[in-house]
C-alpha cells in the first residue's frame, strides 16, 4: 500500500547519512565518554565535535549547548532552574505554547507558588505584542518570559526578535521553544535577544531521544539529575554518543540543504492549498500567515464524515494530524485553536498537515484523492 507521511511537525524520518553516522558510532565507538582510555576519549571527542558543530550552526559557543534527551527535558531543566536557581517568581507566557512549556509552568506555579501571566492571543493566532508590553511594564526583574518561535499546530511565527528586545530593555530573561524552527530557518543566537532555547533532533530528521538546551553563558544553573559529572555536572548520566552524533549530522545537513529544501516544501504546501481549494471552495486556513512546513485547515465536510476523517486517511496509508475538534476519538478541541477560533469554527473538522523535503507532488495528489473519496 502507498504510504504518505504528512505529519512532519510530529516527527520526521531520519536522513540516510544520519543513520550511517549513528551506526558507525554504534559499531566503532562504544566507549563510555567518561572513561580515560582511548575508547572513552574517542567517544568524548565525538560528543565535543558534535557540540561544536551545533554551536557553529546556531551562532553560539559550544559551552552554551547542553545535551538532553529531548526538548521537553530541556524546557523542564531551564524553567525549573529559573525558579530554583535564578529566583524567578513570575512567568509570562501564552496559552498557545506546547504542553512541554504549559504544563511545566503550571507545575511550577503549583509547587513553588510563582505567579503566571498569559498574554492575549489575537484573532490571527499570534500573541498580542501590546498586551505583552503591558505585562512587562507591570513586571519585576524576577520575571521570566517564555514563548515558542513557531507554533507546532498552526505554524504561526512569533516575532521573537521584538519579544527578546522588549525583554532585554526590561532586564527580563527570555526562554524560547525553537523546536519547530531549528534546522528549518537560519538562527543566529549571537544576534537574537534570547537567553535560553531548546530543540529536539527528531524534528529535523535526526533521531528521537536527544535534544539540547542553549543556555547563554554566565547564567548559573544547577543540576536536576545528580550522580555524575557529564554536561559540566548539570545533567548526570552516560551520554548517548550515537544520538548526539546523529543530531549534529542532521542539523548540519538541514542547514546545508536549507534553501533548496525550503523552496521545495513551500511549493508542496502551495500546491496542497491550491488543490484543496479546487475541491472545497470554502476551505479555510486556520492561520493566515504560517511557517512553510505547516498547514492547518478547516474542511467544510459534514460531521459524520469528519468524525472518521483521520481514521479513513490512515486506512489509505496517509498520516496527518487532527487540527481541532472531536476527531479520532478525542473529545477535546486543540488548546491552541481554542484560544482564538470561535466555538462554531472549533466544531468543524480541521487537519494539520506538515511537510518535509521528502514529500512529493504525487503525495499531495494521493491525499487529495483520498479526501475526495471520503
Ligand atoms: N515544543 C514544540 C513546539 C513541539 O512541537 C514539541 C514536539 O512536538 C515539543 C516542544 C517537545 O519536543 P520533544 O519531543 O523533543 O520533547
Amino acid at each position: 500500500m502507498k504510504k504518505v507521511y504528512l505529519d512532519n511537525a510530529a516527527t520526521t524520518p531520519l536522513r540516510p547519512e544520519v543513520i550511517k553516522a549513528m551506526t558507525d558510532v554504534l559499531n566503532e565507538d562504544f566507549g563510555n565518554p567518561s572513561s580515560t582510555h582511548s575508547f572513552g576519549r574517542s567517544a568524548k571527542n565525538n560528543i565535543e565535535i558534535s557540540r561544536k558543530t551545533i554551536a557553529k550552526l546556531l551562532g553560539c559557543t559550544a559551552s552554551e549547548i547542553m545535551f538532553t534527551s529531548c526538548a521537553t527535558e530541556a524546557t523542564n531543566f531551564i524553567l525549573h532552574n529559573a525558579v530554583k536557581s535564578l529566583a524567578i517568581q513570575h512567568i509570562i507566557t501564552s496559552k498557545i505554547e506546547h504542553h512541554a512549556t504549559l504544563y511545566t509552568v503550571q507545575n511550577l506555579q503549583k509547587t513553588y507558588n510563582i505567579s503566571v501571566s498569559y498574554v492575549k492571543i489575537l484573532p490571527n493566532g499570534n500573541i498580542d505584542l501590546q498586551d505583552f508590553e503591558r505585562l512587562v511594564n507591570e513586571a519585576t526583574t524576577q520575571t521570566l518570559v517564555t514563548f515558542m518561535h513557531v507554533n507546532n499546530e498552526t505554524g504561526v511565527v512569533l516575532n521573537i526578535e521584538d519579544i527578546g528586545s522588549i525583554c532585554r530593555k526590561n532586564h527580563l530573561l527570555f526562554h524560547c521553544d525553537m523546536v519547530q524552527s531549528v534546522g528549518k530557518i537560519n538562527i543566529d543566537l549571537a544576534q537574537l535577544p534570547v537567553d535560553f532555547a531548546v530543540a529536539g533532533a527528531h524534528k529535523f530528521h535526526g533521531p528521537k531521544g536527544v535534544g539540547f538546551a542553549y543556555i547563554k553563558k554566565n547564567i548559573p544553573m544547577q543540576p536536576l539529575l545528580t550522580g555524575g559529572e557529564q554536561e559540566k555536572g548539570l545533567r548526570a548520566g552516560t551520554e548517548a554518543t550515537h544520538q548526539i552524533v546523529g543530531m549534529a549530522k542532521a542539523l548540519e545537513l538541514s542547514y546545508l540543504h536549507l534553501e533548496e529544501e525550503k523552496q521545495h516544501i513551500t511549493a508542496i504546501k502551495e500546491y496542497c492549498i491550491a488543490r484543496l481549494k479546487t475541491i472545497f471552495t470554502d476551505v479555510k486556513q486556520n492561520a493566515e500567515s504560517s511557517f512553510y512546513t505547516i498547514l492547518n485547515v478547516t474542511l467544510p465536510i459534514d460531521e459524520a464524515k469528519a468524525a472518521m476523517l483521520l481514521f479513513n486517511l490512515d486506512i489509505k496509508g496517509i498520516a496527518v494530524s487532527r487540527g481541532s475538534a472531536c476527531q479520532s476519538g478525542s473529545a477535546k478541541p486543540s488548546h491552541v485553536l481554542a484560544e482564538y477560533l470561535p466555538n462554531s469554527e472549533l466544531k468543524k473538522p480541521s487537519l494539520r498537515l506538515s511537510f518535509s523535503h521528502y514529500n512529493t507532488f504525487e503525495d499531495i495528489d494521493y491525499f487529495i484523492e483520498a479526501v475526495q473519496s471520503i
